[in-house]
């Protein structure tokens, strides 16, 4: 009998639940991975979010290779592929992980009552987070609305333990003879491949994944508290992408991080409850979308569904290209276009400033992050945006506005990562750093930083800003 398992963002050969699930029943296995059009063809999603996403398809394919397997990769609907699968293959089994976001759903959904009434055994698997959704509910049996309870709840629950690795398993006989495509990439989609080092397809696979994790525990996760706010260190684990695509996966990190935690004394432990916790934001966020499904069109909090976004195309566009004139808004931005990757702290401050200060509508900035960021996550991005747009879960109020400024002066102190980023702000003084428009004229000369010539004004007034923010989150308040 023959087993179909099917990868999706859970690519790796490591403590993989549906992997493990399907070896257990000692069948034959196919390993299939299908590349969608609705992704690797959409304009929502950038080249360099596909670039990581074939490269990591590009591993898992080399990895089963070594473990005496073949990945079937092949383009198309899901569900059309795999019922051509089970035809070539006559599998009557098929196991996958579970995914929580809407378009996942109805897709798995669909599949799976296909296949079931064809007599397919098809099993889901919980692997994408520790407590799935409907895990963790209050006494009323609801879904926690508010992150602090919830991970009370989550932090007393037993965890699973990682799933050994499947190294060798019996792979159907005529897998060999089956049609896939070879290490897919991203010109094959008319796509252009970024260039340089660190774009290397290696850097996304599950070695890539597990060798950045070692490096995590060993170096940073013991000052994670004090260093995970400062963008200009290296302080946070950098584990996104591949919680994301799935080249590790979320037991390994817990286990590797808690097992760390009986060791810890004095600061390293809050440290390591601090980076917990973040992992706990991720699987709250997951929750949210999956009992708040409207949440990845529509504000969480209905009276805020219709704030008057000025919505200008002009300051829209003055963000995306990192020319607001807030040097830490700029930086940030520079970093998400030229690395994929955007440092937590700046998610934060870049997204009050488009919604609390441009005025432009969350949904805008929440599609600009999903084409650029290589981790791109339906659920963290939405919960993200929404929690600094003030529509979602967060229980602060809406007047809870980021100052760009004493941000930039509280969180890059010695102005390390803006001049990184905005090498035109090399020279200006210490005390301008997130003001350059401030320095007189002649130190602007004497820097190369003249402010409408080298690096531009600030595109708006932040206090003024600030104001027309309160009154239009009172008026769509007043109005509901
Ligand atoms: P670490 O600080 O090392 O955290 C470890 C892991 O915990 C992360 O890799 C991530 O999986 C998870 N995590 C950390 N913070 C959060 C959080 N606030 N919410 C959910 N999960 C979290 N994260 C994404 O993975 N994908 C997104 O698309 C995404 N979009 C965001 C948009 C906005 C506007 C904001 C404010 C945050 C967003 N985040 C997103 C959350 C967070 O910024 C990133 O997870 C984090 O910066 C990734 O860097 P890291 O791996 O070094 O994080």
């Amino acid at each position: 009998m023959t087993a179909i398992v099917w990868f999706r963002r859970d690519l790796r050969l490591h403590d993989h639940a549906a992997l493990h699930k399907a070896v257990q029943t000692g069948e034959d296995i196919v390993p299939v991975c299908i590349l969608e059009d609705r992704f690797c063809r959409s304009e929502t999603v950038g080249d360099r979010r596909l670039h990581a996403f074939l490269s990591a398809v590009g591993a898992l394919e080399t990895n089963l290779e070594h473990a005496g397997s073949r990945l079937i990769i092949r383009h198309g609907e899901s569900l059309q592929v795999l019922e051509q699968l089970i035809q070539e293959t006559g599998a009557d089994k098929l196991f996958y992980n579970r995914d929580y976001s809407p378009f996942a759903r109805s897709r798995d959904e669909q599949v799976e009552m296909a296949f079931c009434s064809k007599g397919v055994f098809v099993q889901g698997c919980k692997d994408l987070v520790l407590h799935e959704p409907g895990e963790i509910m209050n006494k009323q049996g609801k879904e926690y609305a508010v992150f602090t309870p919830f991970r009370r709840v989550w932090q007393t629950l037993p965890k699973d333990r990682p799933f050994p690795i499947a190294e060798k398993f019996p792979t159907w006989d005529g897998i060999t003879d089956l049609l896939s495509e070879k290490a897919p990439v991203v010109e094959q989609f008319g796509r252009e491949k970024p260039l340089g080092e660190q774009w290397k397809p290696s850097l996304f696979g599950e070695e890539a994944a597990r060798q950045r994790l070692k490096q995590f525990i060993e170096e940073d996760l013991y000052r994670y508290k004090e260093k995970r706010d400062f963008p200009g260190v290296e302080g946070t684990s950098r584990l996104s992408f591949a919680l994301q695509a799935g080249t590790l996966s979320i037991r390994t990190v817990y286990h590797a991080a808690a097992e760390a935690l009986l060791e810890a004394r004095g600061d390293e432990v809050a440290s390591i409850e601090s980076f917990l916790t973040e992992l706990i934001w991720r699987e709250f966020y997951q929750q949210v979308l999956f009992f708040h499904p409207h949440t990845v069109e529509h504000a969480y909090l209905p009276q805020f569904e219709e704030v008057a976004w000025e919505n200008k195309e002009q300051l829209f566009s003055l963000w995306c290209h990192a020319q607001t004139g807030y040097p830490i808004v700029d930086a940030a931005m520079r970093q998400l276009n030229e690395t994929g990757w955007m440092h937590n702290r700046l998610r934060m401050i870049t997204a009050s400033f488009l919604t609390k200060d441009l005025l432009v509508d969350w949904r805008a900035g929440m599609a600009y992050f999903a084409k650029q960021l290589i981790d791109c996550d339906d659920a963290a991005n939405i919960g993200g945006w929404q929690w600094s747009a003030s529509t979602g879960t967060d229980p602060q109020p809406y007047f809870r506005i980021f100052n760009p400024v004493s941000q930039g002066e509280k969180f890059d102190p010695d102005g390390a990562f803006v001049k990184k980023y905005l090498p035109v702000l090399q020279h200006v003084p210490l005390q301008y750093i997130h003001k350059p428009w401030e320095m007189p004229l002649h130190l602007q000369e004497q820097t190369g930083c003249v402010i409408g010539l080298d690096y531009p004004p600030p595109c708006v007034d932040h206090a003024q800003r600030r104001k027309l923010a309160l009154s239009l989150f009172q008026e769509a308040r007043d109005r509901h």
